[in-house]
Parts: C-alpha cells; sequence; structure tokens
C-alpha cells in the first residue's frame, strides 16, 4: 500500500466504510472490491458521484486523476481487512466471535438484544460473516460509541476461522454446536469440530474466555486449554437451564429460576436461548432483563418463524438446511401439539453436502418416513433419492413443478412446515400456502 497512515486518516473523515454502490454512500470510504464477474474499480466514479468522500482502487491510472479522493491499493481486500485490523487493535472492549454449524445468527441476535439491555453493543448486520462482512463490522465500531462488539464468524473450509480471528483478535468466543453443515468443504465432523474449534484455539493463544455447550459432546474438548470457561446449559454448569417446552414456542427455565416464555419455536432454539442467557449473565446483565430480552425477542428472515396465514399455521424455516438443522427441525415440528395426519412438511434440497449428499439425502427419507406426518413434499433432484424410498411421499425436481401442484391441491387447516437451502428460496411458496 502506497501509505497506510494515509489510508487510516481517511477512515478517520469518513462517515463510514462502504462497498456496494447500491448503498447510500454519504461521506463514506469507499473500497472498489473485485467480485468474481466484476472489477470493483468500474463503481468506484459512482460511488464518488453518489457521495462517497474517498474510494480505493487497485486501478492507479484512475487513482491518479483525482489524488485528494482516490487511494490506490494494489489489493483493496487486503487494504480494507489491514485497516479493519489496525482499527480492531485501538479498540479497548470486549469483542465476542460467534462460530458453529447451526444458529449462529440466531445467537448473535440473541446475545445482542440481552448484552444491549446493559451495554451499547455493535455486532455484525444479517449475516455478514465472512473475510469481507468481519473488517466491514469491525470498521463500524466507534471507540466513544460502543462498548462491546458481536462478530458473527462462518466457514466452510478449515483455516477461515483462524484466518477470521487474526482480524476480529477476539477476547470472547461461543460456538453454537459441531454439525453438519459445509461437510464438503470441511471434509467430514471431525473437521469441522476442528474448523470451529480454530476460535478456541485463538482464544487459548490470548488468554480469552471460551463459552461452551456443554449439549454438544465435542465442546467441551475443544474449550478445555482455554484459560477461563463460562458453561452451559447443563444442571452443574456455570449457568445452567431447563427446557420446559418447545411447542408452540420455547419455554424455558434460567439459571436463576425465572421462567421464559420465548417467541421462536423449535427445540432447537433451547440452547441459542440458553447461550444468550449465559452471556448476558456473564457480563452482568441483570437476570430478570435477560428474561425480558429473551421473550421479547422475534426473529426475521425466515428463521424458524411461526407465520398464521388465512388458511394454515406455518413453521417457516426456509433461510437454511442442512443434516443437522433438518433433523433438529423436523423433529421439534413432530412434537408440536396437533393431529399429525394434518401435519405437511415441505423439504428442499440440502446444498454443499460434496460426496456425502446421496446418503445425507437418503438419511433424511428414512428419518421422514419414520416421523407421523400427513403429507410429505419434496422438492429438488438429490431429495428424488428420499422418495425414491416411499411411494407415500411426493417428489418434485423444480420449484415450478411443486408450486403447480399446491395450486391444485391447496391445503387448508394444516401445520406445515417449510424448510430447505438457502439456495432452494422455498419461502417463494408461503403465497400459495
Ligand atoms: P449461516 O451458516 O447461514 O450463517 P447460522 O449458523 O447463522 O447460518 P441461523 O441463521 O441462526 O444459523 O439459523 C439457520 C437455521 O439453522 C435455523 O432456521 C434452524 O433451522 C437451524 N438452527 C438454528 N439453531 C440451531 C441449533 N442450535 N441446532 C440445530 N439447528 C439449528
Ligand atoms: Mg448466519
Amino acid at each position: 500500500m502506497a501509505d497506510f497512515a494515509a489510508l487510516y486518516a481517511r477512515f478517520q473523515q469518513a462517515s463510514a466504510v462502504s462497498t456496494d454502490t447500491r448503498q447510500p454512500q454519504d461521506g463514506t470510504l469507499f473500497f472498489a472490491l473485485n467480485g468474481p464477474n466484476f472489477r470493483g474499480r468500474d463503481f468506484a466514479p459512482q460511488a464518488l458521484a453518489k457521495g462517497a468522500r474517498f474510494a480505493v482502487t487497485d486501478d492507479a491510472d484512475l487513482a491518479a486523476t483525482d489524488p485528494a479522493r482516490y487511494t490506490y491499493a494494489p489489493d483493496p481486500l487486503a487494504a480494507l481487512q489491514q485497516l479493519a485490523l489496525h482499527h480492531r487493535r485501538q479498540l479497548i472492549m470486549p469483542v465476542l466471535a460467534i462460530t458453529g454449524s447451526n444458529g449462529k445468527t440466531t445467537t448473535k441476535e440473541l446475545v445482542q438484544v440481552v448484552l444491549s439491555r446493559r451495554f451499547r453493543v455493535q455486532y455484525t448486520k444479517g449475516n455478514l460473516n465472512n473475510h469481507i462482512g468481519v473488517p466491514l463490522t469491525l470498521l463500524s465500531i466507534r471507540p466513544g460509541a460502543h462498548e462491546l462488539a458481536i462478530i458473527e464468524m462462518g466457514a466452510n473450509h478449515q483455516g477461515e476461522i483462524e484466518e477470521l480471528c487474526q482480524l476480529a483478535e477476539p477476547t470472547h468466543g461461543l460456538i453454537t454446536n459441531i454439525g453438519k453443515a459445509h461437510l464438503e468443504g470441511f471434509g467430514g465432523v471431525e473437521g469441522i469440530a476442528k474448523g470451529k474449534g480454530e476460535l478456541f484455539r485463538f482464544l487459548e493463544q490470548v488468554g480469552g474466555t471460551a463459552f461452551v455447550n456443554t449439549l454438544d459432546a465435542r465442546l467441551p474438548g475443544l474449550a478445555a486449554p482455554v484459560a477461563e470457561r463460562v458453561t452451559y446449559p447443563g444442571p452443574t454448569d456455570t449457568y445452567p437451564a431447563r427446557l420446559l417446552g418447545a411447542a408452540p414456542a420455547v419455554v424455558m427455565e434460567l439459571y436463576d429460576g425465572q421462567v421464559v416464555e420465548a417467541k421462536i419455536t423449535g427445540g432447537y432454539n433451547f440452547a441459542n436461548l440458553a447461550a444468550a442467557a449465559a452471556v448476558g449473565a456473564y457480563f452482568g446483565v441483570p437476570a430478570e432483563a435477560i428474561a425480558d430480552a429473551l421473550a421479547a425477542y422475534e426473529p426475521s428472515n425466515n428463521r424458524s418463524q411461526l407465520v398464521r396465514t388465512s388458511r394454515n399455521e406455518l413453521v417457516l424455516d426456509a433461510y437454511n438446511a442442512n443434516p443437522s438443522s433438518m433433523a433438529a427441525a423436523l423433529g421439534s415440528f413432530a412434537a408440536r401439539p396437533g393431529d399429525p395426519a394434518a401435519k405437511v412438511v415441505i423439504l428442499g434440497d440440502m446444498f454443499e453436502l460434496g460426496t456425502e449428499s446421496g446418503d445425507e439425502h437418503r438419511s433424511l427419507g428414512r428419518l421422514v418416513q419414520g416421523l407421523p406426518f400427513g403429507t410429505v413434499i419434496l422438492i429438488g433432484p438429490e431429495l428424488a433419492q428420499a422418495a425414491a424410498l416411499d411411494s407415500s411421499m411426493l417428489h418434485f425436481a423444480t420449484k415450478p413443478e411443486a408450486a403447480t401442484w399446491l395450486r391444485a391441491n391447496p391445503l387448508a387447516n394444516r401445520q406445515v412446515l417449510v424448510k430447505g437451502s438457502r439456495g432452494m428460496g422455498l419461502e417463494t411458496l408461503v403465497e400459495l400456502l
């Protein structure tokens, strides 16, 4: 980089950091990042025209046209990351990293609503949890305005969490669970444990604090070398919690005996809620405030939402799917009160399973077959293998074919679970339900 100090000075003069010209640019420092199908420099003049104060580009000729506003950097992504790390090192506050196979965003949001009862918290917006999202979140932290940061970290291969830790330098960390997500990139469940475990290894090196979900058999072992460990939700853990009921929504008892009636559904959310309670208690949020925040939290973005349409009651979980979250969602849907014959499950293909895809879709078929549902609708080419096990399961190779069937056979007075990988976009079926 030509001059890092100059870049840092521009960051301090800018209102915020931006990377997307579709977002407002008033006064921002725009990083013209390259994508798989575009050159960032093509957007840099547009960003400045829309109000960005400065732009970082890898086009030296473009930068030379207006040195007062352009900063030349041979690799704008590396510059963004370097700036984020430099900024992070100026911050004196707890930085809590959250990773895991399932439930990262949900847990991050729950932790955020709890900690916000006592602190001014900055946190990952939406699902910006990768090598670009993490630096952007770090650069959005303002020392005067924030007291604590929560950073979601996602990964689909080894080494990625380690890299994100090198950027964010977390002081605290939470791994939601080790499950079968992104099996392809990690090479099996042991590989996933190792990959997610990179967070705890980082905390071990810096003498940090791990929040440990003891419901997951692998996590206590992974956390063992970390200096400080805060465990949940077992009866002998630091912050115990007890699941009292999971349908229609989670009811649980907190460490101090308070009962929380959550608005989120699904037994698996118990661990997410218990995680947030443990983090809140550890940071000194009063127990009543924790209970109140957890009870008030309502999910968005198709993550386990209860949706009542004019005809049916939906459990809309179309945001994502993998073998562990499918099993969790199906188990809790089966446990919901109500006539099993009036229960419908609509499932879409699970992506990113690599060579395990066939086996995992067949196992899903066997799982569904063994549960009491009135109607099973499977959508996507991979699920053909599951449908082949049992002729009573309906199978459609594509979503439009399923939509045609739903129009011809409208469902009414049913409970309907909708779940599939993000790429399936099953939420678009809701208008037919
Ligand atoms: P992503 O990898 O997309 O960032 P994420 O880890 O952030 O996902 P969420 O967005 O919180 O996860 O939840 C996605 C889905 O995972 C939920 O809708 C639910 O089906 C499932 N899920 C959430 N929490 C758990 C859990 N603790 N155990 C198993 N499955 C879970
Ligand atoms: Mg997420």
